[in-house]
């Protein structure tokens, strides 16, 4: 395998290896008769680092609410084929979500903070201490445990919400817009950080993102959205064997990659009508 990190995280061939989700057929109408997704198919498999891509209101936001199970569907199926179901239908704790806001709890520390999903679990804070400084390092901030968000900036409160995700050691991150509101330079290191964590832990991450060059840097397959309706214009691998790191980012073949995932894009937006 030339795919640098998938090899790494996941040692089960992928056609053994159940999927995480998989969308089959999904429609979804909100009760004010937006239709949002129409015939949304798409199946997760493990270790992949998924960038979902598409013009602005074409049901991204809405397609990863539902793969975590926030959110209903009006027809089609979701499964879960790899977790463990509740008896209300849902997949137990292998899901965690990153939005674009952190969300952090202004009146706790980050220890405080990134212990809740825990909490709410029922484990005691003396159970769960060596977990949270294990994700604290991993997001490198080892030596903030006791600070609290108005001490930290964007990037760093960015880095609590997701020791926040990790913590309860999910098998899938979705991650909503994570660094849209982050300056240029943070996002860049965020994304380095995100991928160190991916190859390290083998999640499987699912990154909605407008951006045609992060998502190139990141992914390891890009799902392209069209809007009117919501559903999956393309779908295809960015394999490389080279690192992704800072020479990555000047090399021939990350040009070559945007310009694919640039020109998809394009022909989903002309898919849609072209008025974005
Ligand atoms: P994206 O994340 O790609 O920007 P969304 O999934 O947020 O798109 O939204 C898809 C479409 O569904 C948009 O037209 C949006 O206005 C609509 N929508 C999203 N949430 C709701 C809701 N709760 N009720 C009604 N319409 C909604």
């Amino acid at each position: 395998m030339s795919q640098t990190g998938a090899a790494l995280a996941d040692t089960t061939p992928p056609s053994l290896a159940k999927p995480l989700v998989k969308m089959e057929h999904v429609s979804k109408i909100f009760s004010n008769g937006t239709l949002a997704l129409n015939d949304m198919s798409l199946t997760v498999e493990r270790g992949q680092f998924i960038s979902l891509l598409g013009p602005s209101g074409c049901g991204k936001s809405t397609a990863l609410r539902i793969m975590s199970a926030l959110g209903d569907i009006t027809t089609g199926t979701i499964d879960w084929p790899s977790s463990r179901i509740s008896s209300k239908g849902r997949p137990e704790g292998d899901i965690s979500f990153v939005f674009q806001e952190p969300t952090l709890m202004p009146w706790k520390t980050v220890f405080g903070n990134v212990y809740l999903p825990l909490k709410l679990r029922g484990v005691t804070k003396a159970a769960a201490a060596p977990e949270i400084e294990k994700v604290l390092k991993t997001v490198g901030l080892q030596d903030f445990a006791n600070a609290y968000p108005r001490e930290l900036s964007g990037g760093m409160k960015m880095r609590v919400s997701i020791a926040r995700a990790l913590v309860t050691k999910p098998k899938l991150l979705l991650m909503d817009e994570p660094f849209a509101a982050l300056d240029e330079i943070t996002r860049q290191r965020l994304n380095d950080d995100v991928l160190k964590l991916w190859r390290e832990t083998g999640i499987t991450v699912i990154f909605v993102t407008h951006s045609v060059f992060e998502s190139a840097y990141l992914s390891s397959r890009i799902v392209v959205m069209r809007a009117r309706p919501g559903q999956v214009f393309d779908d295809f691998p960015l394999v490389t064997s080279a690192e992704r790191d800072e020479d990555y980012r000047t090399s021939e073949e990350y040009r070559a990659a945007c310009e694919k995932v640039s020109h998809s894009l394009q022909g989903a937006i002309q898919a849609a009508g072209g008025h974005h």
